[in-house]
């Protein structure tokens, strides 16, 4: 299973605009700098898809990436054909006070509201798996009914032993049915972990 093409299709400041497309959505979401441009990029093989390091808390918007992709079965090859979700991030400085309560009923219409919606992503700093802002997060992502995909970011920042006890802190504060995936955008690890995950549900 790969992904073959993600193009930018559009961006957006309601969650209606899209939906009647029909097609199943993936999002991903994190705290600022977590590293979600890379990790997009890295998963899609397209380095140039998402900004990488543009502005902290800039993007005040729902971006959406046409992405195609496929898996051969028995020798027949299946083609899917997915919207990725690149959700504002959370956590920055220019993001509290009255920005927050935007920011959080902008993504809170969103995640409530999208019938298409299969999977959130949650991106969490694999050093740092215990910070309240993302425990918040998960909290209140987890009351949409949506099943939230953990996946611990640079990844390549930790020593071998640390990645291990690292992904333990993550099973056990952010509960799951998929455990949760250790990732290097630098390195590529986690992606087949990953993209099987997204195979699981976009091929259903
Ligand atoms: P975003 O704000 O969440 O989209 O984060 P970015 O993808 O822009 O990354 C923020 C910073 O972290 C940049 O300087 C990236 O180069 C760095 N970064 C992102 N992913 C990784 C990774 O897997 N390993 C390392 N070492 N650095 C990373």
């Amino acid at each position: 299973f790969h992904i073959f093409s993600a193009v930018y299709y559009g961006s957006s400041v309601n969650w209606k605009q899209f939906a009647q497309e029909g097609k199943m959505e993936i999002a991903f979401i994190g705290r600022s700098n977590v590293g979600k441009s890379s990790l997009t990029n890295s998963l899609c093989g397209n380095r140039k898809l998402a900004h990488v390091s543009r502005e902290p808390g800039k993007t005040r918007t729902i971006n959406y990436y046409d992405v195609q992709s496929r898996r051969t079965v028995d020798g027949t090859e299946e083609r899917q054909s997915w919207f990725l979700v690149d959700l504002p991030g959370y956590g920055f400085a220019k993001t509290s006070g009255k920005n927050a309560e935007d920011w959080s009923s902008f993504i809170d219409d969103y995640i409530m509201n999208s019938p298409e919606l299969a999977l959130i992503c949650l991106l969490i700093d694999s050093r740092h798996p215990d910070l309240d802002i993302d425990e918040k997060a998960y909290a209140w992502l987890g009351t949409s009914g949506v099943p939230v995909l953990v996946i611990g970011t640079k990844g390549d920042k930790l020593k071998a032993s640390e990645k291990q006890q690292n992904r333990r802190k993550l099973a056990s504060n952010y509960p799951s049915v998929y455990p949760p995936v250790i990732y290097s955008s630098l390195k590529g690890t986690g992606k087949g972990e990953v993209l099987h995950i997204i195979e699981s549900i976009v091929c259903r």
